[in-house]
């Protein structure tokens, strides 16, 4: 073979080296071609609840349902995500289409730093979320063994969403058990502390030793209003942190304001139980803040409000760093909880997922029922990261209202 006659060859064997559906060439990279937002159908109700929380805002809790983004490209593969907002559509198709789904470093500094692009956080997660999908399906891997699994499952833990009596989070949490979890969230909400307290020494007398209770005052957030129901002064999250201590309580998330930045940092050093929190805070910036003051000892951050995965994944390297865990919050929603579920997989420093489970009305299949192949906690209490590829699950198609 002549010299010319090899490297031409040469030159078209690279040419038509292939990943699984697509050519490495440039000129033939997969672009994206349009995004659509769909509405769910919804298979059921289960009943009314109201969030402990939310107080005085009950309602109906239904089997599936919820939005689903869908990104897709020139050459027949798409990623879904939560639902975009419906003012960021219309931002991001203008700032999407024509682009390279690869090239998702770049386009998630342009969602967040340019001007008038995108100024909504949670959509910039929905977007990055469905470009990753897209990617771990071309590769043909799913996202927690294309960025370097560490585990294959997680234990979950049930996170409570009502509050609530005593007696009845007693039995629930010992139903938790004998399915096979191995920890719950129980929400500390009550007007009176010994109520929230006694809640917790019930649990744990129902459960014995071996099963992790946390504990949640959610006094980080705003549901609409500022902050209804009881709200905690430094006092009464002291006194609750210290009481807590008799009952082997695993944390304590979200005693105080969510800026008292101060006011935790002295609650931290002051009391020996765990402080954790985050899922409020927005940005890799707000984390750095946490750590340096000496804020949480476990980060929650949560995808849709701390820069998508991106931001994810940057917390996930400052907590390794600075010796933390980061348990992130449940992650807005099914997508958000599989997209995070693979980030676990691949953290040596994440001991547990959130999955939110308060049967027989707000169970975690309910909103898992828009997927063909939804993941599921095993009888150990695992949650397994799915092996099909990208995301890993399927939407159920029959279920699609609208886009
Ligand atoms: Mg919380």
């Amino acid at each position: 073979m002549r010299r010319r006659d090899f490297l031409t060859s040469s030159a078209g064997a690279l040419a038509t080296l292939t990943l699984p559906g697509l050519s490495l060439a440039q000129s033939d990279r997969p672009r994206i071609t349009d995004i659509k937002v769909y509405r769910m159908g919804t298979l059921g109700e289960t009943g009314i609840m109201e969030s402990a929380w939310a107080p005085g805002r009950p309602y109906m809790r239904r089997i599936g349902g919820g939005t689903v983004t869908e990104i897709f490209t020139d050459q027949g593969i798409s990623g879904i995500a939560p639902g975009l907002s419906a003012g960021g559509l219309n931002r991001m198709r203008q700032l999407l289409l024509g682009q390279d789904p690869f090239d998702n470093e770049l386009l998630g500094h342009q969602m967040r730093y340019t001007n008038g692009a995108a100024n909504n956080w949670r959509d910039v997660g929905c977007v990055e979320i469905a470009l990753w999908d897209i990617v771990g399906k071309v590769a043909g891997q799913p996202l927690y063994k294309l960025w370097g699994a560490y585990q294959d499952r997680v234990p979950a833990y049930a996170s409570m969403i009502q509050l609530s009596t005593p007696e009845e989070r007693a039995e629930q949490a010992l139903r938790m058990q004998e399915e096979g979890w191995q920890g719950m969230k129980i929400r500390l909400h009550h007007l009176d502390m010994s109520e929230d307290i006694r809640t917790v020494e019930m649990a744990r007398r129902a459960v014995g030793e071996n099963f992790a209770i946390m504990t949640d005052a959610n006094q980080a957030q705003s549901s609409g209003i500022w902050q209804p129901g009881i709200q905690w002064d430094y006092k009464r999250a002291l006194d609750t942190a210290r009481a807590l201590n008799d009952y082997d309580t695993y944390w304590l998330e979200e005693p105080l304001r969510r800026y008292d930045y101060a006011g935790l940092a002295e609650l931290n050093r002051a009391t020996d139980i765990t402080l954790a929190g985050g899922e409020n805070n927005q940005g890799v910036q707000e984390f750095v803040d946490i750590i340096e003051r000496g804020i949480y000892d476990i980060l929650q951050p949560e995808i849709l409000v701390t820069e998508g995965v991106q931001g994810l994944r940057a917390v996930a390297a400052l907590g390794l760093a600075h010796h933390k865990q980061v348990i992130p919050h449940h992650g807005g929603g099914q997508l958000g909880t599989i997209a995070q579920l693979h980030l676990i997989g691949t953290w040596p420093h994440c001991p547990w997922i959130e999955i939110m489970n308060d049967p027989p009305i707000s169970p975690y299949t309910n909103g898992f029922a828009i997927f063909e192949n939804p993941p599921q906690v095993d009888a150990e209490g695992f949650m397994a990261m799915p092996q099909e590829a990208g995301l890993g699950v399927e939407l159920r198609r029959d279920l699609i209202l609208e886009d």
